[in-house]
């Protein structure tokens, strides 16, 4: 099968290597049809490294992925507890919990310390023509959207995750950093959420005129606008009840807590590339700041597909490249480079 590995920064080869074993029990074999480019996956594919994962060996990328079943272990039941099928098109949560750790019996096992997460070095990821996961990962996707749309489950699942943390009440004023697939979802589920104002900010104008199709009440090109001083103007100095960043975690930290109002909410999705978190301590204690950082997801599929069925959130209208495997080094290097009108690239693997 065809494969593509990420041999060293900005270095992805295409090569054969041999199919996976038959699956074993609770595992499906999938034939991977669609793959998505994640910031994380970019700062990988630039720095070789994700906070403190860094690879050692060439290893595959991607962890938005869906597929269609070709074969199944025994006990093979999906992320609902139903029997998988042959021909199923699922989509996959990246990440493999033990679920028999404190947090997982907790309920939280985006947090579980024992995980292993598809895509993510050591474990190899979906670009490549067959891959065995753990059936419980899978989700089935309804006939009526599109394989481009798969990928995107995981992308809304983060955003779900977000404003589930953020604690958004209707008519509650929210700020989102960044415009990018999580920023732009983030701002489209805080409309639905009820939240008003919304602001949105990006540095690309494509974005901002997608946030404001999306709901944001307020968008601006953050280069041509103090982003804190237009939200202070619009709010009559009070600032917003929930500041999100879902940038590059770099200048836009302390940008989202100046905006947050006193006593209001930080909330934290975006990752820095040099895993650094800068925030002037001064004033996230004297605003008296709850400070959340958003891990993933937690059991979000069913929520994700449900939102993409219903036509509140349109997963296509954000797929703006697409790929065939063999491009994946341009694919990359074009959503590297924020090509015109990036917004999620999508590889076709089969
Ligand atoms: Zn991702
Ligand atoms: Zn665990």
């Amino acid at each position: 099968m065809q494969v593509a590995r990420l041999h060293g920064p900005k270095d992805i080869r295409i090569a054969a290597e041999s199919a996976p074993a038959a699956p074993g029990n609770g595992e499906a074999l999938l034939k991977i049809r669609t793959v998505g480019v994640c910031g994380s996956d970019l700062h990988m594919y630039d720095t070789g490294r994700i906070g403190y994962t860094v690879f050692s060996e060439p290893f595959i990328l991607g962890h938005e992925f869906m597929g269609e079943v070709v074969a199944l272990g025994a006990d093979a039941l999906d992320g609902v507890h139903q029997p998988l099928a042959i021909g199923q098109r699922v989509a996959v949560e990246p990440a493999v919990p033990c679920w028999r750790c404190e947090l997982c019996e907790h309920g939280h096992p985006n947090l579980c310390p024992y995980h292993k997460f598809y895509g993510l070095f050591p474990e190899d990821g979906a670009l490549r023509e067959r891959m065995l996961v753990s059936a419980r990962n899978c989700f089935p996707m309804p006939d009526s959207l599109s394989d481009d749309v798969g990928p995107l489950l995981e992308t809304l699942g983060v955003a779900i995750h977000a404003i589930d943390l953020s604690k958004i009440r209707i008519a509650s004023s929210v700020a989102v950093i960044g415009a990018g697939p999580v920023g732009l979802l983030i701002t489209r589920l805080a409309a639905l959420a009820g939240a008003s104002p919304v602001f949105a900010f990006d540095k690309l104008d494509w974005r901002v005129r997608k946030a404001r199709e999306w709901g944001a009440t307020h968008a601006f090109n953050a280069d041509e606008c103090d982003p804190v001083g237009a939200v202070m103007d619009i709010t009559g100095g009070r600032g917003v009840d929930v500041a999100i960043e879902a940038a590059w975690a770099d200048h836009s930290v302390q940008q989202a807590a100046d905006m947050a109002r006193y006593g209001g909410r930080l909330l934290l999705v975006g990752i820095p590339p040099d895993d650094q978190l800068r925030l002037q301590h001064a004033v996230a204690r004297r605003k008296g700041l709850t400070i959340i950082m958003s891990r993933r997801m937690k059991h979000t599929y069913p929520r994700a597909i449900a939102l993409a069925t219903s036509g509140k959130v349109n997963l296509d209208e954000l797929v703006s490249h697409r790929y065939d495997l063999a491009q994946t080094a341009q694919a990359y290097a074009s959503n590297f480079a924020y090509d015109a009108g990036i917004n999620k690239v999508i590889l076709r693997v089969g």
